[in-house]
Order: structure tokens, then C-alpha cells, then sequence
């Protein structure tokens, strides 16, 4: 059965244990508190924009992961979109809902089972590697030189909504931190 051991070599030890408590106590007692919160109404636009992004993860996520999604579409341009780079191995191309001034996508063209970061294997570090560089050349290219966000949701918590893995690069206005 195993037990938790208690610091070795007497008195002193315990010294130096309960000063570092004590400095974790005052170091946790100088964090600031989370701000109260805001008052129920009106809801603003970005709460609503919130719970239909969990609506459409949540909606997502019931069906199979690895089936096509509107990706496999655009990337064969059966439906428009607005393609700001491409090249064998990727597809860059603007959001239909963007959260920021710019707000691009960044796909594999072939999803390989690389439906979320969370399927990742050994294989695709090559791709994803890939996506995270172009992601570095769009940014230059949208003229984002004074910073931009990389966001890769994965699964119904991190609000995926489309099985296809994408880079999302924002950018054009101050991000915050933490992000929702
Ligand atoms: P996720 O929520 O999975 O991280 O991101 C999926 C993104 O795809 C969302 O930001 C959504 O706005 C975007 N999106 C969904 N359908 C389309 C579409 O048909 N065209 C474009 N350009 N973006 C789309």
C-alpha cells in the first residue's frame, strides 16, 4: 500500500517546507480576484454569438467526426470562399463569421483522420508544422506585424465546429487575455 512520505531529515526540513507554504499563501493572496459578475440583462451580441458557437460545437459533435465537412467542399470550391493562399498542401481562406478585422482559416487539403489537434499522430507533425508556418505568411501577408492570434479549438469544450483540423489567425485589433 502506498502512503504519502513525509520530508526526510528532521525539523529543518520542515522549516524550509512551511516557509515556501507561506510564500505560496502570499503570493496566492496577491493574485486579483475575478472581476463580479456582469448584470443579466440585457444580454449583449457577443453572449448570444457565444452560445450559438457552443450550439454549432455541441451540434458538431453528434455527428461522425470523421465524415466530409464543408471544408472538403470549399477546398474542391464546390462552394465560394474567399481564398487568401494556396498551395499543394494547404488552403487559406477567410471566415464566414470573423471575430476580428482579419480572420482567416488554414486547412490541410487532405485531412488524412486529422479531424481535431486531438487526432494527432506521429505523421502529421510534418502538416502541422505546415499549417502553424503559413499561418506566419498570411499574417505578413494581411500586414498583421504588430501581432495576430493562433486559436485550434478541439471538441465540444474548445467549441470545434467543423472536423477538419484549421488554424484560425485573427488579427487587426487588440486581442485579450484569457481568451473565452
Ligand atoms: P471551429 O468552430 O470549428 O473552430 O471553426 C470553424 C470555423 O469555420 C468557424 O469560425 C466558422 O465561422 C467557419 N465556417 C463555417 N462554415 C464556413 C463556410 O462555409 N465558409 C467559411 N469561409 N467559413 C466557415
Amino acid at each position: 500500500m502506498s502512503s504519502i512520505q513525509s520530508p526526510r531529515g528532521g525539523s529543518g526540513n520542515n522549516d524550509k517546507l512551511l516557509s515556501r507554504v507561506a510564500l505560496l499563501n502570499s503570493h496566492l493572496s496577491t493574485c486579483p480576484s475575478p472581476p463580479p459578475p456582469p448584470p443579466p440583462s440585457p444580454l449583449p451580441t457577443t453572449t448570444t454569438t457565444m452560445a450559438s458557437e457552443k450550439e454549432a460545437a455541441l451540434a458538431a459533435a453528434a455527428t461522425p467526426s470523421d465524415a466530409p465537412t464543408i471544408f472538403d467542399k470549399i477546398i474542391k470550391k464546390e462552394i465560394p470562399s474567399t481564398i487568401v493562399y494556396e498551395d499543394d498542401k494547404v488552403l487559406a481562406f477567410r471566415d464566414i463569421n470573423p471575430q476580428a478585422p482579419t480572420h482567416i482559416l488554414i486547412i490541410p487539403k487532405v485531412k488524412d483522420g486529422l479531424t481535431g489537434l486531438s487526432k494527432a499522430e506521429e505523421r502529421h507533425c510534418e502538416i502541422l508544422g505546415y499549417l502553424l508556418y503559413t499561418a506566419k505568411l498570411v499574417a505578413k501577408q494581411e500586414g498583421l506585424d504588430d501581432g495576430f492570434r493562433i486559436v485550434i479549438n478541439d471538441g465540444p469544450k474548445g467549441c470545434q465546429s467543423v472536423y477538419h483540423i484549421h488554424v484560425h489567425l485573427l488579427g487587426g485589433r487588440q486581442m485579450t487575455w484569457p481568451a473565452g
